[in-house]
């Protein structure tokens, strides 16, 4: 990946986007293709770009299985999925078309299998086929299950390197990316928003903010609601052992929860060839807790006194038991997936990377799974832009990008 120089801000400019991960990326590179000429800078707190969730997942580009046919998710993940593939051809980004596996081992999962079968095929995904224990064998070698559904057209790609290649966009179409510049406040008036930030002050037509786990903290601050509250959960994979990496072939995943937002801990060849496990999902004291142990007052105290924090723990609390078990011991962790991988085994693992989802809570303890957005004056704010959000990048830059284009001027 290529070192730009790193501009300093301008005092003024058009348009001003908050957040160097992917979709901030994505939208500003969006908004410059609508807009050719205009000024618009990204500001970026952390020294490099993708440096939170971004950069921390397996990489999987997803074909568009689990969402509710007709929703907004389904689509963007369709549409995203094959423009993320035919961009990434096009800019000489590595992708693989590797496959995935959804593996169901008890009966009780079947029904949630057919479900997500009848999703899938609603949402057009290309080459999704239910399988029979017998041929599961043939796909990868190594699970074993009762039946399970194949996608062909789920991917690999390392989206931190996707990242990278919208900021080059950007910089090509004129735009100024600014890293290791933290947005403080932004204060509309006279027709236009002053960005305070390290550097000083940057004056702007309009803002977008993209930021991720701190979503919640400018756009509160702004005048949007308090509603949803960001509480982060960390996700940490295990890594197998190079000289254990043939017992996955692509990637397989358990049947999910349909109660909770997370697809469940799964078995993926990365980009790079190593197989992950993970993720977990363990609420974290700290909103940059890759390590497990670091604390924030604020976020903490933010966690806290949410009333949908008590209220999701009321109802979770043997979820939240199990990741802590998982999070404590690599075994516990392990004997999950040896349901649909019989032969692994817990010294076929060492630590792994971990990242850390922005999950939007609502006040009543829901897990909010959809992409939300607010306005405040000269602003909009992306709240909450959970899985698939990296493989619908493209597609959802449009959608953000209409909304702040319909703002009154
Ligand atoms: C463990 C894990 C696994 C995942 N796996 C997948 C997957 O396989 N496929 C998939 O499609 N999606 C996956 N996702 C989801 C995906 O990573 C996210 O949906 C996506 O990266 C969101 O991008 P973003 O740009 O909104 O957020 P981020 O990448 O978190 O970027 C937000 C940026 O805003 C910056 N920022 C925050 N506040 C400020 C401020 N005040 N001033 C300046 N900058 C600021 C932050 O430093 C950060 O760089 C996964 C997520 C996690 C956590």
């Amino acid at each position: 990946m290529q070192t730009e120089p790193n501009p300093q801000p301008p005092p003024s400019c058009d348009l001003v986007v908050v957040g160097g991960g992917i979709l901030g990326l994505a939208v500003a590179r969006e908004l410059l293709a609508r807009r050719p000429g205009a000024e618009l800078c990204l500001l970026e707190r952390e020294p490099e770009l993708g440096a939170h969730q971004t950069g921390h997942t397996s990489g999987v580009i997803h074909a568009g299985i689990y969402y509710e046919p007709g929703s907004l998710k389904a689509r963007l993940c369709v549409e995203g999925a094959r423009e993320l593939y035919a961009y990434c051809e096009q800019r000489g980004i590595e992708t693989r078309r590797d496959g995935k596996l959804i593996v169901a081992t008890e009966e009780s999962e079947l029904s949630r299998l057919d479900e997500l079968e009848r999703r899938g095929r609603a949402n057009q995904v290309p080459g999704l086929r239910r399988v029979g224990a017998e041929e599961i064998e043939g796909i990868e070698p190594h699970a074993t299950g009762i039946a399970a559904l194949h996608s062909p057209a789920t991917g690999v790609v390392d989206f931190r390197e996707v990242a990278h290649a919208y900021a080059e966009d950007v910089r090509a179409a004129g735009g100024a990316v600014v890293t290791g510049c933290g947005v403080r406040a932004l204060r509309p008036g006279n027709g236009g928003v002053e960005v305070e930030h390290d550097a000083g002050t940057t004056r702007a037509s309009f803002v977008v903010t993209c930021a991720g786990a701190w979503s919640d903290r400018l756009a509160v601050a702004a005048g949007a609601p308090p509603e949803p509250r960001i509480v982060p959960f960390r996700g940490a994979y295990l890594r197998l052992r190079p000289e254990r990496r043939e017992l996955v072939r692509a990637s397989i995943y358990p049947v999910p929860d349909p109660e909770l937002p997370f697809l469940g801990a799964h078995l993926t060849r990365t980009i790079d060839g190593e197989i992950l496990l993970g993720p977990s999902a363990l609420m974290v004291g700290a909103r940059d807790a890759y390590r497990l142990g670091r604390l924030r007052t604020r976020d903490l105290a933010s966690t806290l006194a949410w009333p949908g924090t008590w209220r999701l723990a009321g109802r979770f609390w043997r979820t939240g038991a199990v990741e802590l078990r998982r999070a404590a011991s690599k075994r516990s962790y392990v004997n999950e997936a040896r349901r649909f991988v019989p032969e692994l085994s817990v010294r076929d693992v060492v630590g792994g990377p971990s990242g850390i989802r922005a999950q939007a809570l609502d006040r009543d303890g829901r897990l909010v799974d959809d992409f939300v957005v607010h306005r405040t004056e000269r602003a909009l704010h992306v709240r909450n832009a959970p899985s698939p959000a990296a493989t619908s990048s493209l597609a959802l830059a449009r959608l953000i990008a209409d909304e702040a284009e319909s703002e009154p001027a």
